[in-house]
């Protein structure tokens, strides 16, 4: 059988059920096309080709997946693309990692990503580069670029990502594939590297919406080892897609983000994507969410406030990179986190120490977290009337490597994704077509209520069934 590793979940499943193939044959796949292809696309960081294949001798329903690198995987590197953290194995399962084991998925490889999660462009990593396997002279976006290149370039079947700000999504954008933000809460983050702790979230990045759902399963529910996550009934997310239609479905369009530094190609691809649903039995319905504009400004306050408290344990005593130039106990922490950590994640540290500190708190954080609450209820106002709705992923589509210098530009990559996120709501983004002019893929974004994910796939679903 050739060509395995371009199946997604659903067939991989299929395949293996009827005994077309087995799991070390899909593994071997999958291995053979890394050897091929990872040394142009760099998704991968590292790949442990014998324990994937003794994990799939051991399980006939075995299917590979690449992992974000800031998952704890037992016995694999987890390094966050940090030199901070290069060398570090970890000794135990984070509980995505548990369950995907148990759903017989065999955890074979580790994606690269924007240094702790911090980027747009996986240009932030320390530990190497990732290209775009759409155009090789563009970034696969970022966080989550390694899951996404890995998945777009079908260097994987699946892959799991976090999404903080948009880091699921706009990879997932750039490289045409499916990628599912869940609601906060709805997958456990015990043994996920912490970021920003209100705001992560695993998700899957798959070749399908189904494929998507089949993931999602496995990766959520309540743990008692995080307790973010309510112990709320996980619907069935298959069956939740069965017969998905827009017929009646009423879809919000929220004018907010339909802005000046849109771009023209990217607002194009998405006025047609409305138009496919509407086509397809969709009641388009404009709404406002008249916050948007603040979240930007509190995610930058929020997230770098949360990053520098949890990144506090990166001090070269007990993980990683220990400076060897240290004669006393303060130089060994200011160094080994002056040479461990990367530019982007010292001035998210800085950012996030000076709204924290005394005197500046309330006017910075404290307010902050008001303007959120804000954000929040007006999501909550438009769910009453809408069943979900229809957005752009990210500004523009893959941009060249290199040609975002500045970090605040890169910031707005998230515009459209970071809103949701300090929601706590979930959402998709879904292919939708491609520029005109390079054609390069861009996404369409389904945003619905927290602990909906059934409507959200649902949606995405009949609208991939359109495209
Ligand atoms: N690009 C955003 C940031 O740099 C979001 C990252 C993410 O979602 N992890 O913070």
């Amino acid at each position: 059988m050739s060509e395995l590793w371009k199946l997604g979940i659903t067939e991989a499943r299929a395949g293996l059920a009827k005994g077309d193939f087995s799991s070390v044959e899909l593994t071997q796949s999958i291995i053979d096309r890394v050897r091929d292809r990872n040394g142009e696309i760099g998704a991968y960081l590292t790949f442990d080709e014998e324990g994937a294949l003794a994990a799939a001798r051991a399980n006939p329903k075995g299917v590979p997946l690449a992992i974000k690198d800031l998952i704890n995987v037992r016995g694999q590197p987890c390094t966050c693309a940090s030199k901070i953290l290069k060398g570090y194995v970890s000794p135990y399962d984070a509980t995505v990692i548990r369950k995907v084991k148990e759903a017989d998925f065999i955890c074979a490889g580790r994606v690269n990503m924007d240094e702790f999660a911090m980027g747009s462009s996986t240009e932030n990593s320390a530990l190497g580069r990732t290209v775009n396997p759409c155009d090789t002279s563009r970034v696969p976006g970022g966080s989550s670029g390694g899951s996404a290149a890995a998945v777009g370039g079908d260097l994987a079947i699946a892959a799991l990502g976090t999404d903080t700000g948009g880091s699921i999504r706009q990879p997932a954008s750039f490289c045409n594939c499916v990628g599912v933000k869940p609601s906060y809460g709805r997958v456990s983050r015990y043994g996920v590297t912490a970021f920003a702790s209100s705001l992560d979230q695993v998700g899957p990045m798959t070749k399908s919406v189904t494929d998507a759902a089949l993931l999602l399963q496995a990766l959520a529910g309540h743990d008692e080892m995080d307790g973010t996550t309510p112990d709320i009934p996980v619907p069935d997310y298959a069956k939740a897609l069965e017969g998905a239609s827009l017929k009646g479905v009423k879809l919000g369009l929220p004018k907010e983000y339909f802005i000046d530094g849109l771009d023209p190609e990217v607002k194009a691809i998405t006025d047609a994507a409305v138009k496919t649903c509407a086509d397809a039995g969709a009641e388009i319905v404009e709404v406002s969410l008249p916050h948007t504009e603040y979240a930007m400004a509190v995610y930058y306050i929020v997230a770098p406030a949360e990053a520098s408290a949890n990144l506090a344990r990166f001090d070269g005593v007990r993980y990683g990179h220990r400076s060897d130039k240290s004669d006393n106990v303060f130089n060994l922490y200011a160094r080994s986190r002056a040479e461990g950590f990367g530019p982007e994640v010292k001035r998210r540290i800085i950012m996030g120490t000076y709204v924290l500190s005394s005197g500046y708190y309330d006017a910075y954080y404290g307010r902050a977290l008001k303007v959120r609450t804000l954000i929040r209820r007006d999501f909550e106002e438009v769910f009453k009337k809408v069943d979900a709705l229809i957005a752009p992923v990210a500004p523009t589509a893959a941009f060249k490597i290199g040609e975002v210098q500045d970090p605040l530009t890169m910031y707005l990559n998230d515009l459209f994704t970071i809103p949701g996120s300090l929601a706590g709501n979930c959402s998709v983004s879904v292919p939708a077509g491609f520029t005109a002019s390079a054609h390069l893929p861009v996404g369409v974004q389904f945003i619905a209520d927290a602990f909906r994910e059934d409507k959200l796939l649902r949606v995405a679903k009949a609208f991939e069934d359109c495209v």
